[in-house]
């Protein structure tokens, strides 16, 4: 059961990119990434998927 791939992930919090080992948490919420920049838990829902960037900076409203 190796299927934990390196992929190249940019931390929501301090917008470096790094490359990590995806870890396979218990539930889906514990499924991430983790910085090692500044040490947050990125779960696999925020993280940011390639080719998706925008100028779309801001949430509207
Ligand atoms: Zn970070």
């Amino acid at each position: 059961m190796a299927e934990d791939e390196a992929q190249t992930v940019t931390c929501p919090h301090c917008r470096r990119e790094f490359v990590a080992d995806l870890l396979q948490g218990d539930t889906e919420r514990h499924r991430g990434y983790k910085c090692p920049h500044c040490r947050l838990f990125v779960p696999l829902e925020r993280v940011e998927q390639p080719s998706a960037e925008s100028s779309a900076f801001g949430a509207p409203g």
